[in-house]
């Protein structure tokens, strides 16, 4: 079984295994406790904080640990709209349709339940939203902007800084969900210019189940889980001090190994993006030809049924995906692919295949060799919706 869905989830790295385990046993305090036992647990999570905060070019005080990078997504959006209606009124979030239901999902609830308006911010034909759009959006009335610094569907990065620099001229804070850029992109948050950005562990060779979110100093946002006074107030609950160190460490490797790993992505990314065009009739690249992330390519095959292209690749030894992993076995059309225009025959038939650390050149081409016939068998058997 050769492993294509790194977009999904990444394996946890030995090194980052092994720099949790001892917080899984002898080093088992609460951070919270005043004793020695909770004053070493205390120190690895603070020291973790550092470190990530070193990468984003933060101050430790400005980053917050949360269970995954929905739970960041959700306070973001959330945690600072509720906060920025009550001090300026402000009710109008903008954000886009190619964003993880994390974002979309929560925008759609704010809207439903908390009287905000939801305006949802135009993409162009890569998927992209641009500064013009964003500028064209924005108003007086504006809590808060969220645009995904890179897509986990289509690859597609955004122009972050850009957006960041018109956000800024209104003040309006922006939020970028960098769950999926932060395994190969910078997340240096001065140079990208963003007011809080969130971040999963699980996606960059981290333990699942842990997040964080950063938040720029003087954002006005308030918390959504009640409780204790963790995270400076802003998110209740004990620690979970080994994910903590996790993340920190995965968070570490991905970037003191960027340049490498990158190298080894690219090439492979671009053999797979050539060589399915040239061999497969009927097939459009989704998201933008270069500004991607390099582990990602990404499909549509017009007249397929794009679950039934999936389970087929399974049986022939390849895990890929149709976009995201949460929409699996969901026979409607992504929305982050009509909302790119593609018409629905071409729509239901995505494919993500997405490479990682372990992936080989000869995985690639055992792939680029079976694709063909399973993509015409998926077609033949393909029913007509
Ligand atoms: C995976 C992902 C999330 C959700 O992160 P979890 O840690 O799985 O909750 C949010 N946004 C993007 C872009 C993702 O790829």
């Amino acid at each position: 079984m050769i492993y294509l869905d790194y977009a999904a989830t990444t394996p946890l790295d030995s090194r980052v295994f092994d720099a949790m385990l001892p917080y899984f046993t002898e080093n088992f305090g609460n951070p919270s406790s005043t004793h020695r036992y909770g004053q070493k647990a205390e120190a690895a999570v603070e020291t973790a904080r550092e470190t990530i905060a070193g990468i984003l070019n933060c101050r430790p005080d400005e980053l917050i640990f949360t269970s995954c990078g929905s739970e960041s997504d959700n306070l973001a959006l959330r945690g600072v709209a509720l906060a920025r209606r009550k001090q300026s009124g402000a009710n109008r979030i903008l954000t886009a349709r190619a964003e993880h239901h994390a974002v979309s999902k929560t925008a759609e609830r704010l809207e439903k339940e908390d009287g905000f308006q939801v305006e949802w911010l135009p993409l162009d034909e890569f998927g992209r939203v641009t500064a013009q759009a964003v500028e064209q959006a924005l108003s007086a009335d504006t809590a808060l902007v969220s645009v995904m610094y890179s897509n986990n569907e289509i690859g597609t990065i955004n122009p972050i800084c850009q957006i960041a620099e018109i956000c800024r001229k209104y003040a309006v804070p922006l939020h970028t969900d960098a769950v999926q850029a932060a395994a190969y992109l910078p997340v240096d948050v001065e140079a990208l210019g963003v007011d809080l950005l969130s971040l999963g562990a699980h996606k960059f060779y981290g333990p699942k189940g842990i997040g964080a979110l950063y938040i720029r100093k003087g954002t006005p946002i308030q918390s959504i889980l009640t409780g204790g006074g963790q995270e400076f107030g802003l998110r209740a609950g004990t620690h979970n001090v080994p994910l903590i160190v996790g993340l920190a460490e995965a968070l570490r490797l991905a970037h003191v190994e960027r340049p490498q790993r990158v190298a080894h992505l690219l090439p492979l990314r671009d053999a797979i993006i050539a060589t399915v065009q040239e061999t497969i009739p009927d097939v459009r690249l989704t998201g933008h030809p270069t500004e991607r992330v390099p582990n990602h390519a990404s499909f549509v095959f017009k007249g397929v049924d794009g679950n039934l292209l999936i389970n087929l690749l399974d049986a022939a030894g390849f895990a890929c995906s149709s976009g995201s992993a949460c929409k699996t076995g969901n026979p409607q059309p992504s929305e982050v692919l009509t909302s790119l225009g593609l018409p629905r025959e071409w729509a239901l038939g995505s494919l993500r295949v997405t490479l990682g650390l372990g992936t080989t050149s000869e995985d690639v081409q055992a792939f680029l060799q079976t694709l063909p016939e399973v993509v015409e068998k998926a077609r033949e058997l393909s029913v007509p919706r």
